[in-house]
């Protein structure tokens, strides 16, 4: 009999464990917009537009094997019994997803398919490690991220990548046009203009980067990483998002390289790994602070604090870089991201959340593993968070690693004019800060006087 594959966050052909289950029969590729299950964790804005490119060159990549892809909209919980019927397949396979209402969506088609006869295979293939086979030493899941990955790297090497399938029997059914799906409104104008020139969503794209990253870029990584003004880090984000490129085919590829078991590159590997350990062992996670205490924490929501931020005129030079970055390219640099959602969190007093939704609606790696877990460190109240009077100044930030005002200059134009000694500072520069660009929002040493009492007052109240 025939099986159905179900792509949904592993759209590659190769290193992919569930399609290489389905591939030895007949075979129906199908990929679902869900929009419902999904709910508030619908892809946002700059994701859908990823997909939308990923969706079209993974039909192209499947055509030259001899299957197409199958685009269907709907409730999976009916479309997918449904379609299986139609090709007779008693299997549907998949690769696991983590996210709480992909899990319970995903009980509910095993569900339906079993009082069909049917069954629900679900693979193991975006993770290195499956976060329910990991335990520490007392028997719980690790809260910390040290002790995870020193089990991890103790675990050994996971296992090798291996090759996409030559030749694929594929079954066809009349379904959606890409368009269908909606992915890009047609209404608006073409707001990923900026996108289009930053990246190229797909596997072959995939691998072109981790190539290029392996040859040019691994062994800088050290200090490179910390420079939002060069690609000092691989930028692989969206790629491993949408499972264009599996972990391991990126831990094994800087193996191969040459990266030593401690090397820095690993190690974000594992964090994206650890992101998912604590969001499938606290499915709370992307809404509540992890840390109880912090639910008590004083921050007063300001919608037109908060829409400065958004469009990078808070008058912080290193963070309206990284909005704007955002904004256009739908990517920030790590270091970036550090300083911005700080700033935003204990400078401006905002809610997490709210940060965290203009990430999820603008950046094309937008995941709610790392999302939530990386906002969750930042405002103190993660797993292993950094205590939350260590407060990030963007000036000092911009200063250390961005000393030229580079990438200052190139995503802040009001500020590309402004001598070196002021490109962190541009408030100082006699006669203020070129026009349009603002006065900071808040004096940056008020900003963290107002962060640390906001802090006592929660632990007072305690
Ligand atoms: P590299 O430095 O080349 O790292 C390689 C890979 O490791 C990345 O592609 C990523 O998959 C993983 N990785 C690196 N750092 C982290 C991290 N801190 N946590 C988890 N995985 C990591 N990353 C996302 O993928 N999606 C998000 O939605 C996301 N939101 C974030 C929000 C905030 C507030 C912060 C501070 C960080 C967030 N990150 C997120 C983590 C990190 O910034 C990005 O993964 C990284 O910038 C991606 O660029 P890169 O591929 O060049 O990274």
């Amino acid at each position: 009999a025939p099986a159905l594959f179900w792509f949904r966050q592993d759209l590659r052909l190769a290193d992919n464990p569930a399609l290489e289950a389905a591939c030895r029969k007949p075979v129906l590729p199908v990929f679902l917009l869900d929009d419902e299950a999904a709910g508030t964790w619908r892809a946002g804005g700059a994701a859908r537009w990823w997909l939308h490119r990923s969706l079209a060159a993974l039909d192209t990549a499947l055509r030259t094997r001899g299957a197409a892809l199958h685009l269907a909209r709907g409730r999976a919980v009916e479309v997918i019994p449904a379609l299986a019927a139609r090709i007779g397949a008693n299997e549907v396979h998949a690769g696991l997803l983590y996210e709480p209402w992909a899990r319970k969506r995903d009980a509910e088609v095993a569900e339906r398919l079993r009082a069909e006869g049917g069954t629900l295979f679900l693979h193991s293939s975006a993770l290195l490690h499956e976060p329910h086979t990991l335990r520490s030493g007392q028997g719980r899941p690790y809260a910390a991220f040290t002790p995870f990955a020193r089990a991890l790297f103790g675990k050994g090497e996971p296992p090798a990548p291996f090759r996409a399938p030559q030749e694929l029997s594929g079954l066809e059914l009349p379904g959606l046009a890409l368009e269908a799906l909606e992915l890009l409104p047609s209404d608006e104008p073409a707001w990923w203009q900026g996108m289009e020139e930053s990246w190229r969503p797909g596997e072959a794209g995939a691998q072109s980067r981790l190539a290029r990253f392996m040859a040019e870029g691994l062994r800088g990584y050290g200090e490179g990483r910390d420079r939002p003004a060069i690609e000092g880090t691989a930028r692989l984000s969206p790629h491993l998002r949408w499972g264009e490129v599996s972990p391991r085919q990126a831990w094994h590829a800087a193996r191969a390289a040459g990266a030593e078991g401690d090397h820095g590159f690993l190690k974000e590997l594992l964090w994206r790994d650890f992101s998912y350990h604590l969001l499938w062992h606290r499915p709370e996670m992307p809404e509540a602070p992890l840390a109880r205490r912090f639910e008590a924490f004083p921050a007063v929501r300001d919608m037109r604090l908060l829409r400065r931020w958004q469009r990078g005129r808070t008058g912080f030079p290193l963070v309206d870089a990284g909005m704007r970055q955002l904004w256009q390219t739908g990517w920030m640099h790590n270091r970036v991201r550090m300083v911005a959602s700080s700033v935003l969190v204990k400078h401006l007093l905002q809610p997490w959340q709210d940060g965290a939704a203009w990430f999820w609606d603008t950046l094309v790696d937008a995941d709610l593993a790392s999302n939530s877990a990386s906002w969750q460190w930042i405002g103190g109240s993660g797993a292993d968070a950094s205590p939350f009077f260590r407060v990030f100044n963007p000036v000092l930030q911009g200063e250390r690693f961005d000393p030229e005002g580079d990438y200052v200059r190139r995503w802040v134009p009001e500020l590309a004019d402004v001598p070196r000694r002021f490109v962190h500072r541009p408030w100082a520069m006699p006669g203020g800060p070129p026009a349009p660009y603002p006065t900071p929002l808040v004096a940056p040493e008020e900003g963290r006087r107002r962060a640390l009492d906001a802090f006592a007052r929660m632990r007072a109240a305690e």
